[in-house]
């Protein structure tokens, strides 16, 4: 069974966009994914196919109107639909990498793409829209928002990734950043790749980009070690 996303947006001509080319656009060509967008002019019934309105209590731009924005969000998952409906928001959970493995692991997903200064907050009740962050920084869309949770999602679909274990040793995967890598040639500019990996010895190298990915990890990211949020490697994979 094929990974499912549809997406609710102002903007359908930004997909596939980037989505389209490389791995995932691949991955789209061969089914293992699919996309569809709803386009909530599409479900107004005046004249000027308004979808937003003036904030309630004043203030400055315009918000997303619940009425409209439910009959897009129903359209696109009808009563019954087992995906989980995520809206993009920088009031959301983070998105990391276990979430997005969560993701992966189900049928698909339903992603709500904000515009202006937000939805109204009634549509977010109703039905049952998880708010999800890419970051600490505000976006004009959500649009760029879902391509990266696409993104994220796709690659650790079955088959979409040559090798598989490339997928187990990487940054976050263990709660560590990944170790450096290098390649030919064995020397550039007066810099040598470090001796240990040409040796041969495959329990030195493991043990040495366990080293390094733990320096990288202290010196960098001290708050994932802290936070223990791996998966994959020593920790279930699920999140609920
Ligand atoms: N007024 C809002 C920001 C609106 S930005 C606030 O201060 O919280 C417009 C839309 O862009 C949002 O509705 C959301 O869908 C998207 N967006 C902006 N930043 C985002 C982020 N960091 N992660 C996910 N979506 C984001």
């Amino acid at each position: 069974m094929s990974f499912r996303a549809s997406i609710v947006t102002l903007y359908p001509e930004m997909f596939p966009g980037p989505l389209g080319a490389s791995l995932s656009g691949r991955a789209l060509e061969a089914g293992t994914w699919s996309l569809d967008t709803v386009f909530p002019r599409d479900f107004v019934a005046d004249r000027h196919r308004t979808v937003d309105d003036t904030p309630a209590g004043g203030g400055p731009g315009m918000v997303m109107r619940a009425d409209v924005l439910a009959r897009a969000i129903d359209a696109a998952a009808p009563p019954g639909d087992p995906r989980p409906r995520w809206l993009l928001s920088p009031r959301g959970t983070p998105l990391r990498q276990p979430l997005v493995r969560d993701l992966a692991s189900g049928p698909g997903v339903v992603l709500v793409c904000g515009r202006f200064e937000g939805v109204d907050e009634r549509v977010i009740e109703a039905r049952g829209l998880v708010e999800v962050s890419i970051g600490d920084y505000v976006l004009s869309g959500g649009e760029l928002a879902a391509m990266i949770v696409l993104d994220a999602v796709v690659r650790l679909l079955p088959g979409v990734m040559g090798n598989a274990e490339s997928g187990l040793s990487e940054s976050f995967e263990a709660g560590l950043l990944e170790h450096p890598h290098y390649t030919r040639p064995a020397e550039w500019e007066g810099r040598a790749i470090p001796p240990v990996l040409l040796s041969g010895d495959h329990r030195r190298i493991a043990e040495w980009r366990r080293a390094e990915a733990e320096r990288l990890t202290a010196e960098r990211r001290p708050d994932l070690a802290a936070r223990g949020d791996a998966s994959g490697i020593d920790k279930p994979r699920r999140l609920r």
